[in-house]
């Protein structure tokens, strides 16, 4: 991956984004790994010597690394930081490297740092269950101990104490407690993914089309339609279908503005590659 540095930061800065400080071990795939899309991670080892970021957007990577470094200095007797653990599964090695394992009389509390932002802390994040439920896996069949719980610890990075909001974080570390999946479910999970980074593989292999990103692969946003009125500057109403929102604008004497929705990660490229992704290519390359 090339790095530039647009806006001028100090190189230092650039020197650190430039070093690899991810590593995922001898193991083929990282928890997070298997979790992101196929496509992504194929198109990108294609391209690796093509793709380019600012150091200017890394600033949250760059952060999370520091946390990794800094924690290292926390260390606490009952608490297990920073380890990574390795499983076997149909001949692939998964690996995946766990902030904080607490000890507790009834099991391990697993807790994941996560530089995010209130909106996020608000939602219930699929990729942070996910992500979780495979470390709780992991530590229940490498280790043999039981897991009680599985906690983020959010590190919420616009928080403001005015928001008065319902759901929003009361500070600006925030413990979110995360649904525990029993190790069936988990190992099911695990399976799919590997068999559709597998099948990808050989289709890149092979020069063959890449299996397509889905819907949420691609942080596709809803088409909202929103009924107006000439001479007000906001919407009456939002509505998810055509129907609805055509008897509102007849009531209201008004009228549909549609809003597409749009897959977010192709449009912004924060798949970083989306020049080269026949998929997206191909639908804004519809010839008129
Ligand atoms: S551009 Fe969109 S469809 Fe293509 S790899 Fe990126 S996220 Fe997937």
């Amino acid at each position: 991956m090339i790095i530039t540095n647009k806006h001028g930061v100090p190189e230092p800065l650039v020197t650190l984004a430039s070093k690899e400080y991810y590593s995922k071990g001898a193991s083929q795939y990282s928890v997070t790994e298997i979790m992101s899309p196929p496509k992504i991670k194929r198109l990108r080892e294609q391209y690796n010597d093509q793709v380019t970021q600012d150091v200017s957007d890394m600033l949250w990577n760059l952060l999370g690394s520091a946390l990794h470094v800094v924690m290292e200095r926390g260390a606490t007797d009952g608490w297990t930081m920073e380890e990574r653990l390795y499983k076997e599964v149909d001949g692939v090695t998964v690996s995946g490297a766990i902030d904080i394992q607490q000890e507790t009389p009834e099991g391990v509390v697993i807790i994941d740092y996560k530089f995010t932002s209130a909106w996020a802390v608000m939602q219930e994040k699929e990729e942070w269950q996910q992500q979780l439920n495979v470390y709780k896996w992991l530590v229940e069949t490498v280790k043999r101990k039981k897991v009680v719980g599985l906690k983020i610890c959010a590190l919420v990075r616009d928080f403001n104490r005015h928001e008065t909001k319902e759901g929003y974080p009361k500070a600006s570390i925030e413990m979110v407690d995360i649904p525990m999946w029993d190790s069936v479910t988990t190992e099911a999970y695990v399976r799919e993914r590997l068999n559709l980074h597998r099948d990808a593989k050989v289709s890149a292999d092979f020069g063959d089309e890449l299996p397509a990103c889905s819907d949420t692969d691609r942080w596709q946003s809803e088409t909202i339609y929103a009924v107006k009125r000439e001479g007000r500057k906001t919407a009456i109403r939002l509505f998810k279908t055509i129907e609805e929102a055509n008897e509102l604008a007849e009531k209201e004497k008004g009228y549909v503005e549609t809003r597409l929705g749009e897959p977010k990660r192709c449009t912004g490229n924060y798949c970083g590659v989306a020049q080269w992704c026949e998929q997206y290519q191909g639908e804004i390359n519809v010839p008129a």
